[in-house]
């Protein structure tokens, strides 16, 4: 099936239209009309191949709603006209010890991105959501809960689990000062999340425009990064930290923040090396991780979190003609807090 998209032809050139193929539906497939595509930051460090690997044409897109158009006849649990969400994997061998334990985005036989990996049905590569459709495996389709907004849904297929899994997985909860670092698509996602959960929440922000949105986003507080007094204050004091900025910036100023056994998440991945201080860690006993999104069951258990608690994204809709001004706005933490594209918007200028 031949499906309308935009791609980049390289790293330096803008998106452009692109008629992409998506496979015939398999026995366990689920073919998916995509309505709305959240814009992540990686989307841009891919399509500007900031992390290099990218092959071109490049179809970025990996926080996906739509409506199920067709199902394959193994497919139980969807059906015709149920709206779906698809993040940040489309495939998995599923049989491996990771996969076994739901964490199929560290499949030791190789997790398959919904965009630029290895797509072992075509011999080519996975293209995103910035398209019309998608054919996907049923194993890596989500439910989304009826009554939440669906493009302001769109953002928690990446950026509301990349925060969840790892405030989680760190038992975040009431009683706990817990830091968000830049207030961009996943720092608003994990200050809704982190508050949900009932810990008291810090935003670092570099932005001097964003501190009342941070109150209003549910933070207690708000820090000015910038200013070295103000971090000061907040010395030794916390449980859990999590890093989403997108670019280069100093970690051992916020290593320092954490109490005794303090963990730092880094979930941000600036393209250059970050130089870190090992005495901040030394000091302290304190540990610096990673998280990678989080894999499909958490997923689900994310969104079901969510419909529970009514929470989405902040969004701005956009065209997808919009989407390298949208980028440009990024790259200048200009972004409140994240950019949808708005499928039917495409469609109408086809
Ligand atoms: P985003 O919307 O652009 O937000 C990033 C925020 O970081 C900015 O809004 C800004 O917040 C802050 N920032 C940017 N440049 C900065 C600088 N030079 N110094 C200090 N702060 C700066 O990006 P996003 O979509 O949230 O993604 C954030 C990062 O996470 C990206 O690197 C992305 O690739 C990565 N990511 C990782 C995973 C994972 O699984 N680990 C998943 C998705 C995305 P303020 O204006 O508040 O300072
Ligand atoms: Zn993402």
């Amino acid at each position: 099936m031949k499906t309308n998209a935009y791609a980049a032809q390289t790293a330096t050139t803008p998106l452009a239209p692109f008629t992409i193929e998506r496979r015939d539906v398999g026995k366990h497939d689920v073919a998916i009309e995509i309505l709305y595509c959240g814009v992540c930051h990686s989307d841009l460090h891919t399509v500007r191949s900031e992390w290099n690997g990218t092959t071109y044409p490049c179809v970025p897109g990996h926080e996906i709603v739509g409506r199920v158009v067709k199902v394959g006849k193994d497919v139980k649990k969807f059906k015709e006209g149920d709206t779906v969400g698809v993040g940040c994997m489309v495939d998995s061998c599923l049989t491996c010890a990771n996969c076994k334990e739901d964490l199929e985005q560290f499949c030791t036989v190789g997790t398959v991105f919904t965009y630029n990996s290895p797509d072992k049905h075509t011999g080519g590569t996975t293209y995103g959501g910035y398209s019309q459709s998608i054919v996907v495996d049923k194993a890596f389709v989500l439910k989304i809960p009826k009554h939440l907004d669906l493009a302001a849904t769109a953002p928690l297929l990446c950026a509301g689990i990349t925060t969840y899994s790892p405030l989680r997985r760190n038992k975040v909860s009431k009683g706990q000062k817990v830091g968000i670092v830049g207030l961009g698509g996943l720092g608003h996602m994990g200050v809704k999340l982190a508050k949900a959960l009932g810990a008291h929440v810090v935003v670092f922000t570099t932005s001097a425009n964003k501190v009342e949105d941070a109150l209003r986003l549910g933070a207690d507080e708000v820090v000015n990064s910038k200013d070295a007094d103000e971090m000061k204050k907040h010395l030794n004091s916390f449980h859990f930290i999590l890093d989403t900025v997108s670019a280069q910036h100093d970690i051992n100023a916020y290593l320092l923040l954490l109490g005794r056994d303090g963990n730092l998440t880094q979930v941000g991945v600036p393209p250059e090396p970050l130089s870190l201080n090992v005495g901040s860690l030394v000091f302290g006993r304190r540990s610096l991780s990673g998280s990678l999104i989080g894999g499909i069951k958490e997923t689900q258990e994310m969104l079901d979190f969510c419909g529970k608690h009514n929470i989405t994204a902040d969004i701005e809709l956009i065209p997808i003609q919009k989407i390298d001004e949208a980028y440009d706005r990024l790259v200048k933490s200009d972004v409140k807090y994240r950019f949808v594209i708005d499928m039917a918007l495409f469609k109408q200028a086809l």
